[in-house]
């Protein structure tokens, strides 16, 4: 008998649910009972359509508030001590570390490994003390078993817990909080135990990372501590293949090990190798990353035989956590029935996991319908002519190694640049956006409902752009932008206007606490059938003598921020998106537009996790760029901009993306990126932000001169640009306006210190 199981569901609910109620709360028009209920009625709605499904375990302890790292902080009892917290803390408490109080800074978040999930970062010192905290993990359990489930609670390990925390003490290695901590999750197991918790799931993600190997050598320790705290261990790792951790992983005392076959199906035969007779292991076969339907035939056809091998000690699970797929299609109006058929969020995906248990328990034919229902819809999927576009197919062919290159190398379009543009030394300029104002929102939307005609809202946009142009002239910013006052965001914005991407009416995804993100689907060839912003940009132009930058996202934020096809590699999809956007730069070139730039914010967080793989990455990404950009003629200007900082490791594969110029964030971080300056001259143009435009803080002239003279004394001034950190859609009109003022004060300094010294 093959057990199923997931490793955690969707948490905000089908409806945003958690959301609403989250934001309410913090509002104050709701009290923490009302909200505990929605978190509640969403765990048992959960576990009843795990149940349903046929799962043997439901799993406990995937739901937060706000956040699992946050959750074990609680349950661990290590709130930062600059809040003053102490140990047990309650739910306002809670919300403070996560969102920050009046005199206190929220804890800083970043991704979940290469997802777009963000964490609460555990801020660790040498005198972190580590105690049994919150109840919560303990109520759950006893709430799913009052109502008739059999929970299997899930933890994030300690050393993943510790590895994905910051050290806030100098010359401190947290790793040697190690024994401090084991004794509390040995705690938490024991409790576990007499709750009647037969398995408990450890999650070790960091096994997919490249460790060092005082980090590796941490987990034999840190199991042998805890195998026989308390129930069994089923120890998870995800996100990856195991690779030089597969034999760590192996050898660990524990009862079973939960291994991701979806990215690390190559290594399943060592995997079993090692597996000891008394192991379970638990296979993770249905992709949590993506949204397509999986082969189900083919999963029987590969885990057949491993099954009668195994027998119970086999289990079939999603490859990770279903946190990164919306919850459901059921209430899917955005897209059609043919698409939709192609598709699985976490209930189809559940659902799925059900029909492969059966069909591994009782036999193919038990489930023939639902396996060729299964089969008919990809089949239907690899025939479809929505998904292979001849004309692409044929133009991909067309590509030869010039694409890639620019007519002539930096140094000679430099020089025809600047006699075309004729800029000051030290150019100013922004990103792109300009404040998305209540009444830019406002007329979109009733485009949208329709209220409004689409001349109106053209109109109204035309409003917003003449506006932006007139602010930047009084202000004597240099180089101009149309202020993206019609895009609602840089990926949808450009992938409703392509062919083979789809947008659906309620496939959120929780990015972080209340905040979801809807990804789009890119389910297809991509092309462009029209040109997207060569209206927008040509009026912008008209309204000014100074230079209007042309203003697109790059090949890989389009893919980074999407779900993506899995029938090629995703170099092939990015391949062709960078095709749709290089004609978008040559129509934009025609209409006389002289700089373009191509955002690629998204650069970075494509890397993938273990270093190995980075240049095959590096190379394809930036090829795709230089693609992107490379069909217009030498003055033209092509830039790039970049943010979320930590760019050293990469600046020769920045430079490998040959744009004239990049921008790039560095404010926040001091102009630590310059840094890496020392060991790799970074040849082409660039202006490192020098104000951060996520605060409303106005940084004075002064502030921004310092930079500006930090970042001069490693980059060839003649090379170096005046610009903020990023776009400035969050931002209201009267602090943009004062801090752009500063910036360009700072800039007319740093000339007229230049020019004396010249
Ligand atoms: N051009 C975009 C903007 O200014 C860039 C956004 C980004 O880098 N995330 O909004
Ligand atoms: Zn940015």
């Amino acid at each position: 008998m093959a057990l199923a199981h997931v490793l955690g569901v969707p948490r905000i609910g089908p409806n945003r649910e958690l959301k609403f109620a989250q934001e309410a709360y913090w509002r104050g028009d709701i009290d923490a009972a009302a909200l505990q209920a929605v978190a509640s009625g969403i765990r048992q709605a959960s576990w009843r359509r795990q149940q349903a499904a046929g799962l043997d375990v439901v799993t406990v302890g995937d739901f937060a508030l706000y956040d699992q790292m946050l959750n074990h902080v609680a349950l661990l009892g290590c709130a930062p001590a600059r809040f003053g917290f102490g140990g047990v803390i309650g739910l306002p408490e809670y919300f403070q570390l996560a969102r920050g109080s009046a005199d206190c800074h929220a804890m800083e978040m970043t991704k979940w490994f290469d997802t777009n999930y963000h964490y609460l970062v555990p801020e660790l010192t040498a005198d972190t003390h580590f105690s049994l905290g919150v109840e919560w993990l303990f109520d759950e359990v006893t709430e799913a078993q009052t109502a008739g489930f059999t929970p299997k609670p899930v933890l994030i390990g300690p050393l993943t817990f510790l590895y994905l925390a910051k050290e806030k003490t100098a010359g401190f290695n947290r790793l040697a909080l190690l024994d401090r901590l084991l004794p509390v999750y040995a705690q938490i197991l024991a409790r576990l135990k007499t709750q009647g918790v037969e398995w408990v799931q450890i999650d070790e993600p960091i096994l997919a990372l490249d460790l060092a190997s005082d980090w590796r050598v941490a987990f034999e320790r840190a199991y042998h501590h805890l195998h026989a705290a308390g129930p069994k261990l089923m120890l998870a790792s995800y996100f990856g293949p195991l690779r030089e951790n597969l034999l760590v992983a192996m050898k660990l005392p524990v009862a079973g090990v939960h291994v991701d076959c979806v990215r690390g199906g190559d290594e399943l035969a060592q995997v079993i190798d090692w597996l000891p007779a008394i192991k379970a292991l638990s296979v993770g076969v249905i992709d949590g990353r993506n949204i397509w339907k999986t082969d189900l035939n083919a999963v029987l056809d590969r885990y057949e035989g491993l099954h009668q091998r195994l027998g119970d000690r086999l289990w079939i699970a999603p490859s990770c956590s279903l946190l990164h797929v919306p919850v459901s299609l059921a209430n899917e109006s955005g897209l059609d029935a043919e698409l939709r058929r192609w598709l699985a969020c976490a209930d189809e995906k559940i659902a799925a996991l059900a029909t492969l248990k059966t069909a591994l328990n009782a036999g193919r034919q038990a489930v023939a319908g639902e396996l060729a229902d299964n089969a008919g819809a990809l089949a239907a999927r690899r025939a479809s002519s929505r998904v292979h576009n001849p004309a692409v197919a044929a133009r991909l062919a067309t590509l030869s190694d010039t694409h890639d290159v620019r007519n002539q190398p930096f140094g000679v379009r430099q020089g025809l640049q600047r006699a075309r543009f004729r800029l000051p030394a030290f150019p100013t300029t922004t990103i792109g956006s300009f404040p998305q104002t209540t009444a830019i929102r406002h007329a979109r939307a009733r485009y949208r409902r329709g209220e409004i005609s689409e001349a109106d809202y053209s109109a109204a946009m035309q409003h917003e752009i003449a506006h932006a142009v007139d602010r930047q002239e009084a202000l004597g910013i240099d180089v101009l932008v149309h202020g993206e006052a019609e895009r609602n965001d840089m990926v949808e914005y450009f992938g409703e206007q392509l062919q083979g991407y789809a947008f659906s009416q309620h496939g959120w995804v929780q990015s972080y606490g209340s905040r979801c993100v809807k990804p789009p689907i890119i389910y297809g060839d991509v092309s462009r059938p029209h040109p997207m912003t060569v209206g927008w940009t040509r009026y912008a132009q008209s309204l000014t003598g100074k230079p209007m930058k042309g203003m697109l996202t790059g090949p890989v934020t389009m893919l980074q921020w999407s779900y993506v096809r899995d029938d090629q590699p995703r170099a092939a999809t990015a391949l062709q998106i960078a095709l749709a956007i290089r004609d978008e730069v040559v129509d934009l070139e025609a209409a006389g537009i002289g700089m373009i730039q191509i955002d690629e914010p998204a650069y970075r967080e494509g890397l993938p996790l273990r270093k190995a793989d980075w240049p095959a990455y590096l190379d394809w990404a930036s090829r795709v760029f230089r693609i992107s950009a490379a069909g217009v003629a030498d003055a033209t200007q092509i830039h790039t901009h970049m943010c979320y900082s930590e760019f050293n490791d990469i600046l020769p594969a920045l430079a490998a993306m040959d744009a004239d110029v990049i921008t790039i964030e560095t404010s926040r971080s001091d102009m630590e990126l310059l840094r890496g300056f020392g060991d790799f001259a970074y040849p082409n143009e660039i202006g490192p932000g020098v104000y951060d435009i996520h605060s409303p803080r106005v940084p004075d002239t002064a502030e921004m001169t310092r930079l500006l003279e930090k970042a001069a004394q490693v980059i060839t001034p003649e090379n170096l640009w005046v610009n903020p950190d990023c776009g400035l859609k969050t931002r209201g009109w009267p602090e943009t306006e004062a801090a752009l003022a500063n910036m360009v004060a700072a800039a007319h300094a740093l000339r007229q210190k230049h020019d004396a010294q010249v």
